[in-house]
């Protein structure tokens, strides 16, 4: 349930969604989405649903992964990406196997300290991961990012956050207007941020503090 064949018939479903990145379907047919999932579920990493890792939380949809880092990519390729809520660290490493650099944080010790193990044992040396509340952004308030992704829907876009996207910076991030939640991409322009809102989309929320 997790041979080749059955991970390139995900593959070949992400395409037929919409997929045309190379390098995010490369990516994604290498990346063991597998070994992120409690071993009970290992048997259905590769279809296309998200699925519980615990903690209330879920790891994405792999067409939202795909999606999401399709999008950072159509402004052309970028050095540092920051991903608010690492959650099972999967989207951290189809990020990291894209990017060079890669920051990540997440406000539940468990799952950060999982994610930590898991990237380290996958030999990703690019990135690097804290237990924070994202809504503050990267620790360190002087770093800037070229991308910024959010796998967690907010009701606010968090100031701390575009504060750190660099000019002509992209951040994509589910927004929730209390009513549904919508995919959106936030631009860092000449002129300002210019925000786009994309299609209907289902995250878990954005929490405040530390879990
Ligand atoms: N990127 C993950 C998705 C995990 S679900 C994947 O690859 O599948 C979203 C994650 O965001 C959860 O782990 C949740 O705990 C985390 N989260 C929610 N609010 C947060 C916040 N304020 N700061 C950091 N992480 C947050």
């Amino acid at each position: 349930m997790t041979s080749q064949r059955t991970r390139d018939r995900l593959i070949n479903r992400l395409q037929q969604q919409g997929i045309y990145n190379e390098q995010v379907l490369d990516v994604m047919r290498r990346v063991p989405r597998h070994l992120f999932v409690d071993e009970a579920l290992a048997h259905r990493a590769y279809e296309d649903t998200a699925l519980p890792i615990g903690y209330g939380q879920t790891i994405s949809q792999p067409f939202i992964v795909a999606h999401m880092t399709q999008l950072l990519l159509e402004d052309g390729p970028a050095n540092s990406v920051l991903e608010i809520g690492t959650g099972c660290g999967y989207q951290t490493a189809v990020l990291a196997s894209i990017f060079p650099q890669v920051y990540s944080v997440e406000r539940i010790e468990a799952l950060h300290q999982l994610a930590k193990k898991r990237l380290a044992e996958l030999d990703f040396y690019n990135v690097q991961l804290r237990h924070t509340d994202g809504a503050e952004g990267w620790p360190n308030p002087s770093y800037r990012f070229e991308r910024i992704m959010m796998t967690a829907a907010c009701t606010e876009i968090p100031e701390a956050l575009t504060a750190q996207l660099s000019p002509g910076g992209v951040m994509v991030l589910p927004f929730d207007n209390g009513v549904e939640q919508t995919m959106t991409r936030v631009t860092r322009s000449a002129d300002g941020l210019v925000s786009e809102s994309l299609e209907k989309v289902i995250f878990v929320p954005l929490l405040p503090g530390l879990g």
